[in-house]
């Protein structure tokens, strides 16, 4: 049983922080039917994205934790809706 972990509603995780911050830059989109995220594959969005988390951690986070977060979700997800047919031309 997980106690001590309190939850906060601003900021759910810092992996959900890094989602919504790579989508404010525009560098990943969420499938509109499965809600899957995908990489944009946008070098200057994902700047604009790291650029947020080094000025802009959120809180109880350092820039580098924050950083870690961005760059651990971009490591994550792939450029494809994991549900949608993989069959784009
Ligand atoms: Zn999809």
């Amino acid at each position: 049983m997980l106690m001590t972990k309190e939850r906060r509603p601003a900021i759910r995780t810092p992996r959900g922080w890094a989602i919504s911050v790579l989508q404010a830059a525009g560098a990943v989109r969420e499938c509109e039917e499965h809600g899957w995220i995908q990489d944009r594959a946008d070098p200057h969005a994902r700047e604009r994205a790291f650029e947020i988390a080094s000025h802009d951690p959120p809180s109880g986070c350092s820039q580098e934790q924050a950083v870690a977060a961005i760059r651990d979700v971009l490591d994550s997800i792939g450029d494809t809706c994991p549900d949608c047919p993989a069959d784009d031309p």
